[in-house]
């Protein structure tokens, strides 16, 4: 079990622009580490830090076998359009189908401190895409044009009753738990 839990729709953090990152030290490391269970746990190809509730720009990833650490991220060059089904850990159970481009050029800091420049196709391209709005506040929902947007809500809503539903019967059961 991962000590980082991941944030779900409906928490500010999730709404929040991050700041740059300044000190890649022993506890920023041991941050990442953790982030990387949480994200395997999940499971998920990718995690940003306000999704465990930092607001450092910064995310954590595993493409292709590949993991990493992109730091203070950029997205220097995009082009070409790609549709493509996008989910997210914070809004568990729900995708939708998302155009944005297919190839970016990305600049970064990796976990040694190097400078790093990145160029990402298709899913590698739209993971990256998907993090840095993460660190920008923004959730996939915001990518979701009229229908999608209805769907969503829809879903969103439900959960929040069923989840008040549960809790009020929870409550009634402590209630005959007399002495
Ligand atoms: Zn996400």
């Amino acid at each position: 079990m991962s000590s980082q839990r991941i944030r779900q729709y409906g928490d500010p953090v999730l709404n929040t622009k991050a700041s740059d990152v300044t000190d890649i030290d022993g506890k920023f490391v041991k941050l990442c580490d953790d982030m990387f269970v949480a994200m395997y746990d999940a499971p998920g190809i990718g995690l940003a830090a306000p999704q465990v509730g930092v607001q450092k720009r910064f995310f954590v990833y595993d493409y292709d076998d590949e993991p990493g650490v992109l730091i203070n991220p950029v997205i220097t060059e995009a082009d070409g359009e790609w549709a493509y089904e996008e989910a997210c850990l914070s809004v568990p159970g729900l995708s939708f189908e998302i155009v944005r481009p297919k190839r970016i050029y990305v600049n970064g800091i990796d976990l040694d401190g190097n400078d790093v420049t990145l160029e990402a196709d298709e899913l590698f391209s739209r993971l990256i895409q998907h993090e840095i709005d993460h660190l920008d506040g923004v959730l996939l929902l915001e990518h979701l044009d009229d229908d999608q947007r209805r769907e969503a809500l829809i879903e969103l809503n439900a959960r929040k009753l069923a989840a008040r539903a549960e809790r009020a019967a929870q409550n009634a059961g402590s209630g005959l738990q007399l002495p």
